[in-house]
Parts: structure tokens; sequence; C-alpha cells
């Protein structure tokens, strides 16, 4: 078998969402006002301290109703034919104990079993661009501003998932940005 081109996708707001449900979730049950701006640039802080967006970030996935129902429907689209091309790499910085609800979730969502999901916490550098070095993954698509410049600058080819945190990032050498899941099957083909 021909060997597929590696491609490395981000979960968070790449594939599911997330700030936007946890701003919905803060609002109904606090009362509080969240702004995704505010989220991406410093996220366990944005609940007053750290401790407390610890807290309210657990209530959040332990109920498990807004977290876990969201994969984005452009994605689930174009996720046959991006797996028939491509060799897909899941690659998240979730944390341990999410594990297996992550894998659950997602293999319940895309209709597989035994996804190639991986977290970046289980390495020395923490970094999308260090596993996906390691892994011969030369293309990340992901939201995340401090990940695309880190791996953008390492060489990699970022595609921009547009989220309106990371709108102040230019297209580059390494950056192209894409509004939804058709527009990366295209200009990944
Ligand atoms: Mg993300």
């Amino acid at each position: 078998m021909k060997n597929k081109i590696k491609i490395g996708i981000d979960l968070d707001d790449t594939i599911v969402s997330f700030y936007k449900e946890f701003i919905n979730f803060c609002k109904e049950r606090y009362e509080v006002e969240l702004d995704a701006l505010a989220l991406s640039k410093d996220f366990f802080n944005s609940f007053g301290s750290k401790e407390k967006t610890k807290r309210v970030l657990k209530e959040f996935v332990d109920e498990g109703k807004h977290y876990e129902s969201n994969v984005f429907k452009d994605f689930k689209k174009v996720f046959n034919d991006l797996e028939r091309k491509f060799q897909i790499y899941f690659i998240t910085s979730r944390s341990y104990d999410l594990r297996g609800r992550t894998k659950k979730f997602l293999e319940a969502e895309l209709g597989r079993e035994n996804l190639n999901i991986n977290y970046i916490h289980d390495y020395p550098e923490k970094t999308k661009s260090f596993f996906c070095k390691k892994e011969g993954i030369n293309i990340l698509i992901d939201d995340h501003i401090p990940n695309i410049i880190e791996a953008s600058s390492k060489g990699i080819k970022v595609f921009v998932f547009d989220q309106p945190w990371n709108r102040d990032i230019k297209e580059g050498e390494n950056i192209i940005r894409v509004k939804n899941w058709e527009e990366v099957l295209e200009k990944l083909n």
C-alpha cells in the first residue's frame, strides 16, 4: 500500500466546539460573561483565578452535556474522504483524566474504533511540533495561536482553522487560513 501523507488535527475548537460551549455554561450556571478572545489568551485565569477556573472547567467537563455533543458537522462530512487520503493523527493538549472519555466520545461521533489520538503531555517538550517531527507529520490543522506560531516556525505547514481569536495571524509561507473543513480538504488536495 502506498504511504499516505500524514496530517495532524487538533481537537478543541478545530473539530469540537469548546470555548463557545464553555462560555454558555458559565453564563447559564454562574451568570458570568466570558469572552472567547480572553479565553484564548489566558484560559486558566479567565474565571477570576486559576483555582476557580479549574473548578468550573471540571464541572463543565464532568457534566459532559455540552462538552461531548459537538463535533463540527463539516468535519463529520469530510472525515471519510480525509481518512481515505491521509493518515490522520489527532493531537491534543487535553489532560490525562480526559483520555478515556475523549476516545469514547470521538469514536462514537465519528463511527470508528481505534482512532489515533495523541496527547502532547506524554512527551518531554509538550509541543505539537515535537510530536509532529517525531512522527514525520508535516501538516497540522489548529486554531490556537501559540501552537500555530510554534509549529509553523519549525517548518510544519499549519492550516489555521479560522476562529475569532486567531484572526491576527497573517498567512505566510507555512501558514494557511481555512474557514471550514471543506476548505481544508480542498487545500490539502
Ligand atoms: Mg484547539
